[in-house]
């Protein structure tokens, strides 16, 4: 255990530091990460989780990644659209709840049409809010000129993950025509049009090592990333990846401290960025987020959508939370906040201190 105090007290970590960490399998040394992890959060970006209502607004996907479910090609599920009345109103419920942010996430759509619209809704809640709520988009791949139309509308952060950084897993996760690099050259576009940068991984996919794992972590440093959003992979039974593991349910526990372990990680290593509690950890372990927010993480997004399109929107098995509004949604995660000692950022927008850095 001195070899791990050690390496734990270092400043800066190497690849195969970092992948050491990744594979830590005792039950003594998973804590001493997490600890570790908790006390880097607490002293770069303190103990104030924020909230970030999503609002799931489409399951329309033009795309076909192979683990998710609401890929172009599944057929056995109701594709819907939000009104824009029913967009605005879950924007205006976030407002008046104190949550401090939203998140747009959907399919995505690479139709000017939909540019338009989310232009449109961009300025609309802005206005609604006096332009206090912070927006974060995750709308896929787009260009630079509807980025830049966008983030004029006031959109301020945009989420988009890399899912791994292994070149060969990303070719077997998707189909050829989408490109890893066109996933980098968009990140570097939304960083160029000012926007605060998110990304992120999957964590437990098959084929991926902790190797690859520390790479990422190597990628979002490389990247000059704002924001983490990780989660581990969970199977969907309507995709080409269905028995991608298998007697999944058995592996649950592994999966999420896999999850975890990468948080840790990706605290210690980067310090000052934003990482989400995803929703997928709670889908493993009704308390997922809140260990995530034990294991370093200090963002978890609330899901705001109207409950009767939430069951449409499930890019995994399990997504928690389906029959619950978003009152319900409000009142269960403020009080296991306050069970784990932490307390909620209401009326803030919680921008990612590295990014405030860099701007100052
Ligand atoms: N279409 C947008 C946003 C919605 S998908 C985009 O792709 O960026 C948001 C994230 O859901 C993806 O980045 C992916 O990491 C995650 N996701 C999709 N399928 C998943 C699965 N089976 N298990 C865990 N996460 C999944
Ligand atoms: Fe579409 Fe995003 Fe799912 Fe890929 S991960 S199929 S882009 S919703």
């Amino acid at each position: 255990m001195k070899a791990l105090d050690k390496l734990l007290e270092k400043e800066k970590f190497s690849h195969s530091d970092m992948a050491e960490l990744l594979s830590l399998n005792s039950k003594t040394g998973v804590e001493k990460l997490f600890k570790k992890a908790y006390d880097v959060k607490t002293a770069f970006v303190g103990k104030t989780v924020y909230f970030r209502g999503i609002i799931e607004m489409s399951n329309i996907c033009c795309k076909n990644c192979r683990y998710c479910g609401i890929r172009k090609d599944n057929k056995n599920l109701d594709r819907y659209m939000m009104t824009e009345k029913e967009i605005l109103d879950a924007a205006k419920w976030c407002h008046e709840s104190g949550y401090g942010s939203v998140v747009i996430q959907s399919g995505e759509r690479d139709d000017p049409e939909f540019a338009d619209f989310v232009t449109k809704i961009v300025k609309k809640i802005k206005e609604l809010s006096g332009g206090e709520l912070g927006i974060t988009l995750s709308l896929g791949e787009q260009s630079a000129e509807t980025y830049r139309r966008w983030f004029e509308a006031g959109a301020h952060r945009y989420l988009l993950r890399i899912e791994t950084s292994n070149r060969e897993l990303y070719k077997k996760l998707h189909p050829d025509s989408h490109r890893f690099s066109d996933r980098c050259r968009c990140l570097d576009m939304l960083r160029e049009e000012g926007y605060q940068v998110g990304t992120g991984v999957m964590t437990g996919l098959p084929g991926q090592t902790a190797e690859d794992l520390a790479y990422d972590v190597i990628f979002f440093r490389n990247n000059d990333i704002d924001m983490i959003g990780m989660g581990p992979y969970i199977p969907h039974v309507d995709t080409p990846m269905k028995d991608s593991i298998s007697d999944f349910s058995k592996k649950k526990k592994e999966q999420l401290q896999g999850a975890l372990k990468m948080i840790a990680v990706t605290r210690i290593v980067l310090k000052d960025v934003n990482i989400a509690a995803a929703t997928a950890l709670q889908a493993l372990d009704p308390v997922g987020r809140e260990m995530g927010l034990e294991a370093g993480a200090n963002i978890v997004m609330p899901n705001v959508t109207d409950t009767k399109y939430r069951k449409s929107y499930k890019l995994y098995e399990d997504k928690p939370c389906t029959d619950e509004n978003s009152k319900m949604c409000r009142s269960c995660l403020s009080m296991r906040i306050g069970n784990i000692g932490e307390t909620i950022g209401f009326n803030k927008w919680g921008d990612s201190p590295h990014f405030k850095k860099k701007v100052h």
